[in-house]
């Protein structure tokens, strides 16, 4: 997986592309879930689940199944005021979802590990892409361990904080320069 913190960061740059008008703390936190939940699966390690089963890490919480129910409980929880199955709510339950959906995607170009169980819990297989640029982060606290995170994390920050800063600044200042045409 990349790093926890560039999972949250992925699920904040999705919640920064609506419109300030709209954008709320439900949206960032709703996003920030999505984007990072998938890895509470590490858990599966001291439980004793071994890694390639359906329930290990990347296994079914990685898989598009639990990205789309986790887009219905999000909604469901954070959007309750909004009224059941109307057209922003169906427009919420896809945005979560393909942030959820990303976590999968993303861990699937990184370069160690398991693949990406995405059709679980119907079928177990792993995938990874047929490109993976991005270093694998570790699992656990051990100093070695955090020593390689802060690698990835160095890593992270050059290779994809900084191209999503300024794709979300580039379609800032677009948006600026389309409101003042119109
Ligand atoms: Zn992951």
């Amino acid at each position: 997986m990349p790093t926890t913190i560039t999972h949250a960061v992925i699920g904040a740059a999705w919640a920064k592309l609506f419109p300030k008008q709209t954008a709320s703390w439900r949206i960032y936190l709703g996003s920030i879930i999505c984007s990072v939940l998938a890895d509470a699966d590490v858990i599966a390690f001291s439980l004793g689940i071994p890694y390639g089963h359906v329930l290990g890490h990347r296994g079914l919480s990685h898989s598009i199944f639990f990205a789309l129910i986790l887009s219905f409980v999000v909604v469901f929880c954070l959007f309750s005021k909004l009224k059941l199955f109307s057209g922003t709510w169906w427009a919420f339950v896809c945005f979560f979802f393909i942030v959820g959906a990303s976590h999968g995607i993303l861990d699937a170009l990184t370069n160690g590990g398991l693949g990406i169980a995405f059709f679980a819990p119907f079928d177990n297989t792993r995938y990874f892409f047929p490109w993976t640029p991005l270093p694998v982060s570790s699992i656990g606290l051990s100093v070695m361990a955090i020593r390689w995170k802060l690698r990835v994390l160095l890593y992270e920050i050059i290779h994809i904080w900084l191209p999503i800063s300024m794709i979300l600044m580039t379609v800032h200042i677009a948006g600026c320069a389309f409101k003042r045409k119109t």
